[in-house]
């Protein structure tokens, strides 16, 4: 596993190649930008762009955003930041059908707690920090020219064929298509009917709008790809301004090169999408719409988890089924939900970096996840004792040694082992304590070393104590470990070495603790690929994946705000939980173990 120091020198990758080779050649010296997007007229005798790259997240407003996203959101943000550019929030609201305010929302505050800003120093501009969060509908304007222009030109058509036909006359792989009967109307036909379109004299999907490239190549995205359709819904930006939308394939290498986009990074399933992003930007640039230099596409494999599903379609089902409590649950795969688990933005990050970026893809290990946030974690999260699991432990010689049963021992213990600078927290030892029931055996098997009659044991930051038996409840339970406490032995004095043990316990002061709600979670489904090939993903949810105990914690803990991370020695790393903790009343998340536990079943 890589340490933090050698992650934080990122691993080379082909995009990083591709902008130090544009770097290099000054790809985009020649650009301008005026501030806002606009088009080329925009642009004449605006500065040149300051930004020596732009790159954009540009997300769909119609469901949460998850952990492939992040890695989207690292890429295109890192990448900026390192090599001294800009990277653009853009919302791709091009289906009015399926977007919503609510996602909106919810998008720029997650990107923003993921640790990335959207506003930039631009010295050419006036000094103030510019805003570069954008809304592909802001450009349905210029969208729409662009689509005049093409059919004056001839390279657009209205056709009035039916969905089904269309389908029917585009063929298939082995197959090439056949024209529209209506691909032959003449540029000032088809931009009567365009402006008809847009006024709302065609009924929904009577006609639609189709560049003209070849109904017979190769590649189907190059067969008159539709750019425009009908179809009346309201926007939650443009209201009802518009009965006619353009299509995501049309829309977003528009929206790049209206934002002076150089690099322009997606997914591979858009590979075969290219040749038509550099057909329209192209023709685009023609027709003197666009300025050169444009944007250029390039393609990343996308990233897969293991026991993760990131289908929006299959996360909402898990939401709306309820076999979740909901978008944040911290068992989803949301930003949301991981996180309220605890997970750190840091975390996350890292996890992307050690991820890396090809196209050859393949799974990354929901493992890496949590050792991210290990390495995040371990050396900054406070430490602190709990018992999750908690029997009472009496030592029966307290009054005789120290005089009272009340007299309480004042312990000690480092915030953080190697952060003296952090302080130390204190806690009260006393007669009565608890300890993980687990810590007691009446039967010790081989190898055990903690409590059974007879053996020693260090109590944490305490005393060495020496288990004398237990007392057992009518159904034969253990209902208390009774010990004696070996006299002069406490951490930190003198006398503490003079008394070996083979074993150490954590334990909590029944009168300096506070009983807490802990909710243990683990992974959501038993299987590594839950979906793959077509598999149901609800044949694998894993039964324990949410476990609520009820243990006790060290008064520090307790008194801590929410979302507030800590490492419970033993138990592994917790936080505050964002919406049910609250100081006197704790609630906690388990993030991770302390090490990899999991086997798959
Ligand atoms: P949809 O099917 O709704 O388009 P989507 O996951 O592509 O789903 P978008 O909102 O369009 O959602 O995604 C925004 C950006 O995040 C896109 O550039 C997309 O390529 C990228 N992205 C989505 N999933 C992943 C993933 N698993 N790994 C890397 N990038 C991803
Ligand atoms: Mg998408």
């Amino acid at each position: 596993m890589n340490s933090p120091k050698e992650a934080a020198a990122p691993a080379s990758n082909f995009l990083r190649h591709i902008v130090e080779r544009d770097l290099e050649a000054g790809t985009y010296a020649a650009r301008t930008f005026a501030g806002t997007p606009g088009d080329a007229a925009h642009h004449a005798g605006a500065p040149p762009d300051p930004a020596r790259i732009r790159t954009r997240f540009p997300p769909e407003p119609n469901g949460y955003l998850h952990i492939g996203h992040a890695k989207s959101i690292t890429l295109n943000f890192g990448l900026a930041q390192e090599y001294g550019g800009i990277c653009h929030l853009r919302f791709d609201d091009t289906n009015p059908e399926k977007e919503e305010q609510e996602f909106v929302d919810a998008i720029i505050d997650e990107v923003r707690w993921l640790g990335f800003d959207w506003h930039a120093l631009e010295p050419a501009l006036d000094g103030e920090p510019t805003s570069h969060l954008y809304f592909a509908s802001d450009y349905f304007d210029f969208m729409y020219r662009a689509a005049e222009a093409l059919v004056q030109a001839g390279l657009a058509y209205v056709d009035e064929q039916s969905a089904d036909e269309i389908r029917a006359h585009r063929g298939d792989f082995g197959t090439p298509g056949t024209n529209s009967p209506f691909r032959d109307r003449t540029p000032a036909e088809n931009l009567a009917r365009l402006r008809q379109m847009k006024a709302g004299e065609f009924d929904d999907g009577a006609a639609v709008l189709r560049a003209r490239l070849d109904m017979a190549s190769p590649n189907i995205n190059l067969r008159d790809p539709v750019i425009y359709r009908i179809k009346r819904a309201t926007h939650h930006n443009t209201g009802d301004r518009w009965c006619i939308y353009p299509m995501y394939a049309y829309a977003h290498p528009i929206e790049d090169a209206l934002e002076n986009i150089t690099h322009s990074i997606c997914t591979l399933e858009f590979e075969d999408q290219r040749p038509w992003y550099d057909w329209l930007l192209d023709k685009l640039c023609e027709l003197g719409l666009l300025a050169q230099p444009r944007p250029h596409q390039y393609e990343f494999a996308r990233l897969n988890v293991t026991y993760v599903i990131t289908s929006k379609r299959k996360l909402r089902q898990l939401v709306d089924e309820r076999i979740v409590a909901g978008w944040d649950d911290p068992r989803m795969p949301t930003i949301a939900g991981l996180r309220r688990r605890g997970y750190t933005p840091e975390s996350l990050r890292l996890m992307c970096e050690r991820a890396g970026t090809s196209k050859a893809g393949g799974w990354t290990e929901y493992a890496s996840l949590d050792a991210a946030l290990r390495d995040d974690l371990d050396p900054k999260a406070p430490r602190a004792m709990a018992v999750l699991d908690p029997v009472e432990l009496r030592l029966a010689n307290w009054a005789g040694l120290f005089g009272s049963e009340a007299h309480r021992e004042a312990c000690h213990a480092p915030v953080h082992p190697q952060r003296p600078e952090l302080g130390e927290r204190r806690f009260a030892l006393g007669p009565r304590l608890w300890i993980e029931r687990d810590d007691f055996a009446e039967v010790p098997a081989k190898g055990f070393f903690r409590l059974f009659a007879g053996n020693r044991v260090r109590l944490k930051y305490g005393y060495v104590i020496e288990c004398t038996g237990c007392e057992k409840d009518a159904s034969g339970r253990v209902a208390a470990v009774l010990a004696t406490v070996v006299p002069d032995t406490k951490s930190g004095t003198p006398g503490a070495d003079a008394v070996k043990v083979k074993g150490t316990i954590t334990w909590v002061g029944a009168d300096d603790c506070a009983r807490a709600e802990v909710r243990l979670y683990d992974r959501l489904f038993t299987e590594a690929q839950p979906d793959a090939g077509g598999k149901d993903f609800k044949a694998s949810l894993n039964p324990e994946s949410l476990r609520v105990v009820s243990g006790y914690v060290e008064a520090a803990l307790a008194g801590a705000g929410a979302d507030v991370r800590f490492q419970i020695e033993r138990h592994g790393y917790f936080v505050t939980e964002r919406h049910d903790h609250a100081p006197g009343r704790p609630v906690l998340n388990r993030i991770a173990p302390l090490r990899e536990t999991w086997t798959s079943k």
